[in-house]
């Protein structure tokens, strides 16, 4: 499988390439040349696969050429291995019509998880028996934060240097990044929000001056959901979840609590490779650019309001691009110039034919943080079940979006209600315990350096201290 830039102009990467690379050399992101399919014959073959066998089936179709499917299966084996419930993302029933599936059994209690246990796999397995060496750079609005360094903590040949919007994310979240011990493993807390760490990381990908200091130079990747590999593991739980409730024989929803349009993203590649979805809500919260693009066509950005959903506080949503570029005749010149005059003007229309084909598939709603707290204490009351409150978003826009009722609605449970703990608490009335697998996180020592919200510094901090390649 070839990967293609959506700005048109980096050399396409086989399946390691595009991992090891996370962002394309000519700012754009890593898509498959084409969307592999299955017959829906195929498909009903699936159901009642473990997950690590479905997760095989699908991912085998993007890794073509760089793995092995005996390779893939032990990757899989490994990372799914660390979660602490046998179904991996089990599927709970709501009401008659409404399911969550939990993507949150991970070690560190949300879905970042999923894709990042297997990442973290990936990098040592085609960097082992090389003489290179991987520097990661990431942005975290909290959860991929910490996954990342849990699955890269003390792994060989990678560093990681975690950007995180000082005061910004919960204690927990906090300390998940901050206690991990490794040499490997750098936290900076930076003043700001989260869209501007992502904007330095995004910089410092193309800063051949800070690659080539000191002596060595850095081959710079990404754990963001920029990294096409973290998408495509997240294809697996849509077509776990739609097997389960019927698929490809009965059409699924799927309500996704969504920042950078990743996670809502894998469901659009699942429905390009056959599975048969009715419809993927895209939930926000207040930082609702999404669904004023979706709803408007005016994809603009406003200032970040910091909510009890941190996950979803972004007002820059990375892989829009790559539905903007599917949809806009996979033109790359073309998506260069759209996404140059965004930079610019922090606004961009969407043009007809993206609005026309993300409406035929996308519906979208802007939760108030007021209705967030009542879905979680309806759920809490009528069936005794705790959502946190990014879940709580994508459950409160699936009601509100009004599926027909012979459909199932997923939504995704991307955090663990432990994870958020107070927000869960001002809601329902009753703090969530943490999970016996996040251990003494209370107890530990946190270590982090603080930056000022200043491009250079940053820079030095990474540079000074990362490791360079041959
Ligand atoms: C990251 C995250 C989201 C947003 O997911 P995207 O892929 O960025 O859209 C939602 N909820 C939680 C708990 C998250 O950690």
């Amino acid at each position: 499988m070839r990967y293609i830039s959506t700005r048109g102009s980096a050399e396409p990467l086989d399946f390691e390439g595009a991992t090891l690379a996370g962002l394309a050399s000519d700012g754009g992101l890593y898509v498959p040349e084409t969307w592999p399919s299955f017959t829906e014959a195929e498909i009903a073959e699936m159901a009642g696969l473990p997950y690590v066998e479905l997760a095989v089936r699908i991912m085998a179709l993007f890794v073509e050429g760089s793995l092995t499917v005996e390779e893939l299966r032990d990757l899989c084996e490994r990372a799914y291995g660390r979660f602490s419930h046998a179904a991996i993302t089990p599927l709970v029933q709501i009401d008659q019509q409404h399911h969550v599936l939990e993507l949150f059994h991970g070690p560190t209690l949300a879905f970042k998880d999923v894709a990042l246990q297997l990442l973290g796999r990936l990098f040592e397995h085609f960097l082992t028996g090389t003489d290179k060496h991987l520097t990661i750079v990431g942005a975290t609005s909290g959860d991929t934060g910490s996954a990342a360094i849990d699955a890269v903590a003390g792994r060989e040949r990678v560093d990681i240097f975690m950007l995180h919007p000082k005061g910004r994310v919960s204690d927990v979240q906090r300390r998940q990044m901050t206690t991990v011990r490794a040499p490997n493993v750098h936290n900076l807390a930076i003043e700001g929000s989260f869209d501007d760490a992502q904007a330095m990381v995004k910089r410092m990908f193309g800063d051949e001056a800070m690659a080539a200091t000191r002596g060595g130079r850095f081959r710079i990747s990404a754990v963001n959901s920029i990294n096409w590999a973290r998408l495509m593991a997240q294809v697996v739980y849509y077509f776990a979840a739609a097997l389960q409730l019927g698929a490809p024989h009965r059409k699924v929803a799927f309500s996704v609590p969504t920042g950078n349009f990743g996670d809502v993203f894998a469901g659009y590649v699942a429905a390009q490779m056959g599975l048969p979805i009715e419809r993927l809500i895209v939930a926000t919260n207040v930082n609702d650019i999404l669904h004023r693009a979706l709803s408007t066509g005016d994809y603009s950005t406003g200032t970040v309001t910091p909510t009890a959903a941190p996950s979803m506080d972004i007002q820059v949503s990375s892989n829009f691009e790559r539905l903007l570029f599917d949809l806009g005749g996979r033109d790359g010149l073309s998506m260069a110039e759209q996404m140059r005059g965004f930079e610019t003007s922090k606004a961009m229309q969407l043009s007809n034919s993206q609005r026309e084909g993300a409406a035929s598939l996308f519906s979208s709603a802007r939760i108030e943080p007021d209705a967030m707290a009542m879905a979680m204490s309806w759920a809490c009351d009528e069936c005794g079940y705790v959502l946190d409150p990014h879940t709580a978003i994508g459950f409160e826009a699936a009601r509100q979006t009004g599926i027909a009722r012979g459909v199932p609605v997923v939504t995704l449970a991307t955090a663990h209600p432990a994870k958020f703990r107070d927000a869960v608490e001002r809601a329902t009335g009753a703090r969530p315990p943490l999970p016996r697998r996040v251990g003494d996180l209370f107890e530990r020592t946190e270590s982090y350096a603080e930056l000022p919200g200043d491009y250079d510094a940053v820079a030095s901090y990474v540079a000074e201290h990362a490791t360079p390649s041959s």
